[in-house]
């Protein structure tokens, strides 16, 4: 399968945590940078005629995608139709939403455009957890935009909340996933906060202003999803949890190892075998686009075989219909469920997996001890003849 995402780095406000390819909202550049993503689209298009047209998905990621006013989104729509997007046959369209950017107006202009789906960032409904991870959002914006959102016929709603936050107890997440759930959603995502160094958060933590307590995160995140599997959202990634097929189609391209191609600063890509990635700095970006995107401005993966195994070990199990022996025997390795079998014997003693129909999946303890599976597996496979 090939899906295309666009990257809109734009925010209300950088939160605290984030670590991602953004920058404050600049309206006075909208105008340029949608001029830029065209160009990029433009640019893959005439190297490689046809591919957008196969195109099965659309993701618009950042970022906040809903900060970006409806003439410059109806801008990119149009120029993904110029080189043959049809987005009325698109499988899926999906577009991350703030709350704080979620109003009549913004929604009813993603759904002209032809938006099915809207994952909305929610995080918590704690008003001081809110506050101490600098989300510009309140508790009361959160709860409208869920409202708003869930009230549109036929469009599809994901929200996302985080844990493992600094001061967050268990019983706080919990109640957090309980009333989530409660919202008539198929689908919903949650995240253990992943504390980047360079990140303003990341830099209280050194100081030792706050803290990450590391023996919540299992009760959190096991928690959480007894929680949405009793309530019928089941989990089928290790963040990921939706009623049956309620899952997100564009998503699972990337965990099934299927192509994409990225646009935006930062974007990536997985084109023709190759992985590569768009220069990350908006003047970088800007610069390779007007050069006319030459590849010797990408960063580019040399995937190897043994890079491919890795990648499959890592992107099968994080998914709940685990690593199939199949795949690995496909990609060459000779008797791949022999050859792991001291390694499978020691985590199914333990109940961290199950094997069945020749494949293991993660069970219980296991999705919280899943590096530690990969790594142990990753070992098994690499270097081999
Ligand atoms: S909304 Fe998301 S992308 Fe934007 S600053 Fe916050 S964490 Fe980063």
């Amino acid at each position: 399968m090939f899906c295309v995402y666009l990257h809109i780095p734009f925010c209300q406000k950088i939160c605290d945590y984030c670590d991602f390819r953004v920058m404050p909202v600049q309206p006075r550049i909208y105008k340029e940078f949608v001029s830029f993503l065209c160009k990029q689209i433009v640019c893959l298009e005439r190297k490689n005629p046809g591919l957008l047209a196969t195109a099965q998905t659309l993701y618009l990621g950042g970022g906040t995608p809903s900060v970006l006013p409806a003439e410059y989104l109806r801008e990119i729509f149009g120029c993904l139709a110029s080189v043959g997007v049809n987005v009325h046959k698109l499988t899926e369209i999906s577009m991350e939403f703030n709350p704080e950017s979620t109003n009549e107006a913004s929604v009813e202009a993603a759904l002209e455009l032809g938006v099915n789906r809207i994952s909305l960032g929610l995080q918590t409904f704690d008003a001081e957890l809110l506050k101490l991870v600098g989300r510009s959002h309140s508790v009361e914006a959160g709860i409208r935009a869920l409202n708003l959102l869930t009230s549109r016929r036929g469009l599809q709603v994901n929200a996302d909340l985080m844990f493992d936050l600094p001061t967050q107890k268990v019983q706080g997440f919990l109640d957090d996933v309980d009333r989530l759930s409660d919202f008539p959603l198929n689908h919903v995502s949650f995240y253990g906060l992943n504390v980047s160094p360079r990140s303003r958060l990341g830099h209280r933590v050194s100081r030792g202003e706050l803290a990450i307590d590391e023996d919540i995160y299992e009760p959190m995140y096991l928690g959480g999803v007894e929680i949405l599997e009793r309530k019928g959202l089941k989990r089928y990634e290790v963040s990921n949890f939706a009623r049956e097929g309620f899952e997100s189609v564009h998503n699972q391209n990337y965990w099934n190892c299927g192509e994409y191609a990225g646009f935006g600063p930062g974007a990536h890509s997985f084109v023709g075998g190759v992985r590569y990635y768009a220069p990350e700095i908006y003047p970088r970006w800007r610069d390779y686009v007007s050069a006319g995107c030459p590849s010797e401005m990408l960063e580019v993966d040399v995937l190897n075989r043994e890079s491919k195994i890795m990648e499959l070990l890592w992107l099968s199990l994080r998914q709940s219909r685990g690593l199939s022996f199949a795949d690995l025997e496909a990609m060459g390795v000779r008797d791949a469920e022999k050859l792991a079998g001291h390694c499978i014997d020691k985590w199914l003693g333990k109940n961290f997996v199950v094997k069945s129909d020749g494949s293991i999946r993660l069970s219980g303890r296991g999705w919280i001890f899943m590096d530690d599976i990969v790594t142990d597996l990753s070992n098994v496979y690499s270097n081999l003849e």
